[in-house]
């Protein structure tokens, strides 16, 4: 199959001129991007967000002959998949760092307000994404100042960060509405203490918290090396869901990409704190639809994770799974991510 025929298939998706997938839709829609990032914002070399003419990679799409909408992820799936021995490892370490750079090379500003101007977006979150040694949050404030009417900024503090409570503080102040992260159990070395104490911190200066939650459950245990399964359970949203129990049930905790294979999980855990909410990037019309049946429509986000991901292919699967549903729809697209940046 071609992306034309795919594109013709599917409602509410054609293609752009440079032959990337764009919303079709007649009416009007009010739109926010809970997750994105740009090019200077992220880890390894930080790239001027003003270069222009730099191609979109969408380092995480799956080619169109591996593509299958209807599975979070959108990757059609080998149930026998194997990934033993150190080669996997590398593959996928190697395959972490190019989906990085991919980003980094495409999340520019040309691109970003084209594609949200073609898909009807009004404003991006620009999430910062810090490691332990480089702390990315001034640049997503500073972008956010340079373009107040499209971007909005969360910060990115990393829990071994020894001043981490102050640069909470500061942020803040700076105007970030809220801080992101995407840390692994095996950087914690299973000491969740620092990003405990790191949630409270967030939670004293009202700021949502979106976390990176999830993993692809469909490889085996016996198809894995020891290594390589701790690697791909390393970011599995029980490892998060669990640390809400030490925090107030009102903490506005955010499960990004809603868990991407594991989102029945995710709605367990809405069902028990109050508090928190999810984000669809990466997920299907009928996990939608069952999220919105478990835990209704008002703790659930839309956001793309562009530039990994293009803007309209979750933006198409929320316009899907709210077909009947105008109220459903107003909410997930934009009231709820408004409501959380007040
Ligand atoms: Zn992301």
């Amino acid at each position: 199959m071609t992306k034309q025929e795919l594109v013709k298939k599917e409602k509410y998706l054609k293609l752009n001129d440079d032959g990337d997938y764009a919303i079709d839709y007649d009416g009007e829609l009010e739109i926010i991007d809970f997750h994105t990032h740009i090019s200077n914002a992220l880890p390894l070399k930080i790239i001027d967000p003003n270069k222009k003419g730099r191609k979109l990679e969408y380092p995480t799409l799956p080619s169109v002959d591996k593509t299958d909408l209807s599975v979070p992820y959108w990757t059609k799936l080998d149930p026998n998949e194997k990934n033993k021995g150190l080669m996997s490892v590398i593959k996928f370490s190697l395959n972490g760092y190019k989906i990085f750079n991919d980003m980094v090379k495409g999340g520019t500003y040309d691109n970003c307000f084209k594609s949200q101007s073609e898909n009807m977006i009004k404003k991006n979150v620009v999430l910062a994404l810090s490691t332990k040694k480089s702390d990315r949050s001034m640049e997503a404030l500073r972008v956010a100042n340079e373009h107040p009417d499209k971007l909005v900024a969360f910060c990115s503090v990393h829990p071994h960060d020894p001043e981490m409570k102050e640069k909470i503080k500061k942020y803040k102040e700076l105007g970030a509405k809220g801080l992101k992260l995407k840390v692994t159990d095996m950087e914690l070395k299973g000491d969740f203490k620092p990003l405990i104490d790191l949630l409270k911190a967030c939670y004293e200066v009202n700021f949502n918290v979106l976390l990176h939650t999830g993993s692809l459950t469909h490889i085996k245990r016996r198809n894995t090396s020891d290594l390589m399964w701790k690697l791909l359970k390393s970011t599995r949203v029980e490892v998060f869901g669990e640390l809400l129990k030490e925090l107030p049930k009102d903490f506005k905790f955010v499960f990004g990409h809603s868990g991407i294979a594991e989102y029945k999980l995710v709605a367990e855990y809405l069902k028990k704190h109050p508090g928190s909410y999810a984000e669809l990037s990466c997920q299907s019309a009928d996990s939608i639809k069952y999220l919105i049946d478990e835990v209704g429509y008002e703790r659930l986000i839309f956001g793309s994770d562009w530039p990994a991901l293009p803007q309209a292919l979750t933006l198409s699967r929320v316009l899907l799974a709210t077909e009947n549903n105008k109220v459903a729809r107003e909410h997930i697209l934009c009231k709820n991510a408004e409501r959380l940046l007040r």
